[in-house]
């Protein structure tokens, strides 16, 4: 690669790599060099991102659940997040690639790029160690760390099923365990979930609790939601109802 791009490439990234040939070999996919590519370095950096992040959503969501820190994580380094982090630093111009993926315009693919952003990751953290890789990780996702909100997770079903009801004032759900088997590390529970004094009632299995009172509170939503679709519905036509007797009535007024 010639250093004039490598320089390029480095002020790009915020940083200067002691071995270029590092970055180099970050930029090479596997179509031009299968001895010297990208995948191990991408495997590295791979893991490393996902470590990183977690690490800076559990200090910044402490009061989040496992599950709402999971869907955060997935959403920022998922692939497409990071194929546009590549391309604010024009990675794709930089690529080496052979001339089969460069026709196929494989410089501009979401899964080649977010691969290549982790190769660099995975090559910086070979160049400087764990710190510097760190500190740049959260330098780039900075803007995308600070724009998250827990609310972007998508609820959780029992928080769900808990406003919904709050917002109608009727009263919380109960949770009821209706059945434990199996030996203590590998038991599935059954969990039933009513509401309005038993008159909705549903039941969830799963490997935890917690777990099968999620399913128990999903599917209460949905019969809730159908009960609310069925009232709305039957409301409709009640008052269909009357406005054609009022009419009638009117018709008979006129004569
Ligand atoms: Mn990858």
């Amino acid at each position: 690669m010639p250093t004039e791009s490598l320089t390029r490439l480095s002020r790009r990234l915020g940083y200067t790599f002691n071995d270029p040939d590092r970055l180099a070999v970050a930029m090479t996919h596997r179509s031009y060099s299968n001895k010297s590519n990208y995948e191990t370095l991408e495997f590295l950096g791979d893991s490393i991102v996902n470590f990183v992040i977690a690490d800076a959503l559990f200090h910044q969501f402490p009061d989040a659940s496992e599950g709402q820190l999971s869907r955060l994580r997935a959403k920022l380094v998922q692939g497409k997040t990071l194929a546009s982090i590549s391309r604010e630093f024009e990675l794709g111009d930089y690529l080496r690639m052979g001339s089969g993926e460069l026709k196929s315009g494989g410089f501009r693919r979401d899964s080649i790029l977010a691969d290549v952003f982790e190769a660099i990751v995975g090559a910086i953290y070979e160049d400087s160690g764990f710190d510097v890789c760190r500190e740049r990780i959260l330098y780039w996702f900075q803007s995308r760390l600070t724009e998250l909100s827990l609310d972007d997770t998508g609820k959780d079903p029992k928080s769900v099923l808990q406003e919904f009801l709050q917002g109608r004032k009727i009263a919380l759900p109960d949770y009821k365990v209706v059945d434990v088997v199996g030996l203590a590390h590998d038991q599935t529970f059954t969990v039933s979930c009513s509401v309005k004094e038993g008159e909705l009632m549903t039941q969830g299995i799963g490997e935890s609790r917690r777990k099968a009172e999620q399913i128990a509170a999903s599917d209460m939503m949905t019969k809730l939601t159908q009960q609310l679709s069925m009232e709305k519905k039957l409301s409709k036509e009640k008052e269909s109802v009357k406005q054609a007797r009022e009419q009638n009535g009117l018709k008979k007024h006129d004569k």
